[in-house]
């Protein structure tokens, strides 16, 4: 089968579309052949090698998948069922989805849900679901679109965009933080009220700052997070996923122990699969899918080393997906 493969020689690790043989696919009660997959941050950076992701090899990449069963000694699958699989630790210990066929076991499936298709569910990926996972965080203290505005930064990106677009669609203000003002006119069409330029967030912070929204889903670290918790409204809650700007956090305790300001961690890796499976059905019930087919860039498997790169540097706009024939 066509599959992307990361090995390590002498000289690092090299990564090539190559036949790789099926009789190598790991342990699994279930095998599925793979019709979409998608690129998301971590996959650039499993993908160019710039972080310790992969931790066996040969690896196939790719952390998420969706396609449908080709055998299954499980109770829970039978052929023909429509899956997908976000994380788990796929590209890390479990070979992952830039191939035509996967073998993993039930337990790391979630069913397709009813009102979604393959190709959007890639759409959506990891980055969308953790998205959801962040929205879902936010409504589960109890802070609503009535406290105030919610910022979204790397508002352009994968999380970013789909976060924009579920904020906006429950009644959020929504402010979108972008380093790539010319996407202005794609976030309002996501549903952003505002778009502001990421410099405002990026300097040094100040340990407290001016109260200017309720909520915030941030995919960013560093300043920009600490600078978004600086000027967190009284009671207001964040959401931290990411560090496309850095690991470090640079702020102080002042917006915890001034303003009861709340600062909720995601991780969509290892998420229990009640609240998975949650996370999906509310994808497909409360995702607005024209704004998600606005989003959306579509490759072929043979371009997804190429994009490794260019995600790494901000560049991809909204969601990749990976066709695989
Ligand atoms: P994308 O590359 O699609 O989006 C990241 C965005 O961050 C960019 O588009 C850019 O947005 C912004 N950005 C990039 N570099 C900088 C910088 N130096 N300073 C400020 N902003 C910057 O990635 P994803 O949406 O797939 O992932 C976003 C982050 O979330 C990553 O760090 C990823 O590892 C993490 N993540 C974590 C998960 C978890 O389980 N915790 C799951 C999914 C993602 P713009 O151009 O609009 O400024």
């Amino acid at each position: 089968m066509k599959a992307i493969v990361i090995e390590k020689g002498e000289g690092g690790q090299t990564v090539a579309l190559k036949d790789f043989p099926e009789a190598d696919l790991m342990d699994g009660d279930v095998t599925v052949r793979i019709s979409h997959s998608t690129i998301n941050y971590k996959d650039g950076l499993a993908l160019t090698g710039a972080a310790p992701i992969v931790r066996r090899f040969p690896m196939i990449p790719g952390i998420d998948f969706a396609g449908v069963v080709e055998s299954s000694s499980s109770p829970d699958y039978k052929p023909g069922d429509k899956v997908l699989l976000n994380g788990w630790g796929t590209s890390e210990t479990h070979l992952g989805g830039y191939a035509q066929k996967s073998r993993v076991p039930a337990s790391m499936l979630v069913p397709l849900p009813e009102g979604l298709t393959a190709r959007q569910a890639m759409a959506i990926g990891t980055a969308g679901y953790t998205a959801m996972l962040s929205v879902m965080a936010i409504d589960a203290v109890g802070v609503t679109p009535d406290h105030g505005p919610a910022i979204v930064t790397g508002a352009a990106g994968g999380v970013g965009s789909v976060a924009t677009t579920l904020l906006a669609r429950a009644g959020w203000h929504v402010i979108a933080s972008t380093g790539r003002t010319e996407e202005a006119e794609y976030l309002k069409g996501l549903g952003a009220a505002e778009v502001i330029h990421r410099d405002e967030l990026s300097g040094t912070p100040k340990p407290i700052a001016g109260e200017r929204w309720a909520a915030g889903v941030d995919s960013v670290g560093s300043n920009t997070l600490a600078n978004v918790l600086a000027q967190t409204k009284y009671d207001g809650a964040v959401t931290s996923c990411g560090l496309a700007q850095g690991m470090d956090l640079p702020a102080s305790v002042a917006p915890f122990i001034l303003r009861g300001i709340k600062l909720l961690g995601i991780d969509s890796v290892h998420c229990p699969r009640p609240r998975r499976f949650e996370a999906w059905q509310r994808l497909a019930s409360e995702l607005d899918l024209d704004r998600l087919e606005a989003m959306i860039t579509t490759v072929p498997l043979e371009d997804v080393i190429a994009l490794g790169p260019q995600i790494l540097a901000g560049k991809v706009r909204g969601r990749i997906v990976v066709e695989i024939g």
